[in-house]
């Protein structure tokens, strides 16, 4: 299995990974990376959740649970995950951009009354203009059956000046923004990044946190404290660790399923609720997210 996913990352994600190592391992292949150095894996593919494939309802649009469905807004991000889920899926990925083919998304939602959660991902939408994010935001919030429409974004941590006031307010008109996004380690949990949160959070926005659980970045119980205490100390909420995603490529960040149950016990010891998220799984074709 070859996957073609270059390194790119945000000028403020450079300046964070030249001074912390476990950042560092987010955004740089161990080898440096090049069209000919592609990642490869034999045990697994590309789509574990067959987004290109079952999960893929109409253009853009991915429903895997009864209540919720996803909508690709965008294929960039301001950094490539070494990590990420989707790795082998962006440069695939269908993603909305007309009006016609949002409009087939909302009339998806429509017709299907349990849906009451929409997740605006990609890719990372807020790589979008500020009215292309509303043009999506106001789509789904107007609709009363939806009562919660999640911004995913990693630009807390990977670009966190693009959270300004002016874009707290717009995504807080609706009452129904909730921001969710991935922090990995403590050191991501800087000035810029609790300014950001603040923006949002001083709005009435929740925003909530889903790391990995990845070797070499957040792989012991005093990483993973020191992370959670961090974003709890910035009013995130920490709500899922999740073991890595059954995906090609991400060999070297996976973390065996008896050290992951260990780090949880040692930080369930140590925290109190509101900062002890759940430690879960993602397995293709589960009807929920399989605590560890
Ligand atoms: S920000 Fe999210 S979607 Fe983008 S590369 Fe990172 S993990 Fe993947």
């Amino acid at each position: 299995m070859k996957i073609d996913f270059p390194e790119y990352a945000s000028d403020y994600s450079k300046r964070l990974a030249s001074v912390s190592k476990a950042f560092a391992k987010q955004v740089y292949d161990p080898k440096g990376f090049s069209s000919n150095n592609q990642d490869e894996s034999e045990e697994y593919g590309i789509d574990p959740f067959g987004e290109l494939t079952h999960a893929s309802k109409c253009f853009g649009l991915k429903q895997r649970f009864k209540d919720r469905v996803l909508i690709m807004t965008s294929d960039k991000c301001f950094m490539n995950c070494r990590h990420c889920t989707r790795r082998g899926l962006l440069g695939k990925a269908q993603v909305v951009r007309t009006d016609d083919e949002l409009n087939a998304c909302v009339n998806y939602v429509k017709a299907r009354p349990q849906v009451r959660d929409v997740l605006l991902s990609g890719g990372d939408i807020l790589t979008l203009s500020d009215k292309d994010v509303m043009r999506f935001v106001d789509a789904f919030a107007a609709l009363s059956q939806v009562d919660i429409v999640r911004v995913c974004t990693r630009a807390l941590c990977t670009n966190p000046g693009r959270i300004t006031d002016k874009l707290a307010k717009a995504l807080a008109r609706s009452g129904k923004v909730w921001v969710n996004t991935q922090f990995n380690c403590a050191d991501e949990v800087t000035a810029e990044a609790r300014l950001a949160a603040s923006r949002l959070i001083n709005r009435g926005i929740p925003v909530s946190c889903q790391s990995v659980l990845l070797k070499g970045v957040n792989d012991s119980a005093p990483k993973m404290i020191k992370l959670l205490k961090a974003l709890s100390a910035a009013r995130i909420r920490p709500y899922y660790v999740f073991m890595c995603d059954p995906v090609a490529g991400i060999e070297r960040f996976r973390v065996p399923i008896e050290k992951a149950r260990e780090i949880e016990r040692r930080c369930a010891e140590s925290l109190g609720g509101l900062s002890m998220p759940r430690f879960v799984a993602d397995i293709p074709g589960a009807k929920r997210k399989t605590p560890i």
